[in-house]
């Protein structure tokens, strides 16, 4: 795969060494990339692992849209706190929508995890 689903460049050089495992997302926009990724490749183990182990909730794919494109709006992290606000735009049933959250982040270790988010 050349391009990367998530916009920033191409696959091998960008969310793919997350996805492997060969590396860590160093900030909470680089997580949320890698997990908008792995909702377009449907790598449902991956979104577990880094879905924060107090909210993780059961995850059932298979309603999964077809995942467009990301636009990051906003981000930022302080300490181990993080915050993106971002919309993904998905088809599903030959319509067009967008998913526009804010979410929550939360470093433990050297791991981002994702923690909740808003639905605007
Ligand atoms: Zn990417």
């Amino acid at each position: 795969m050349a391009k990367c689903p998530c916009g920033a460049g191409k696959y091998h050089k960008c969310c793919e060494p997350y996805h492997r495992g060969a590396r860590l997302p160093a900030s909470p926009e680089a997580l949320m990339r890698s997990r908008f990724s792995a909702f377009s490749l449907g790598l449902q183990d991956y979104l577990l692992e880094t879905w924060h182990p107090d909210t993780r909730p059961e995850l059932d794919l298979t309603d999964n849209p077809r995942w467009l494109q990301l636009q990051i709006v906003e981000s930022w992290q302080r300490g181990n706190r993080g915050y993106v606000h971002f919309r993904a735009f998905f088809e599903a049933d030959g319509q067009h929508g967008k998913l526009e959250e804010k979410s929550d982040f939360l470093k433990e270790g050297p791991r981002w995890y994702y923690l909740s988010g808003e639905i605007l």
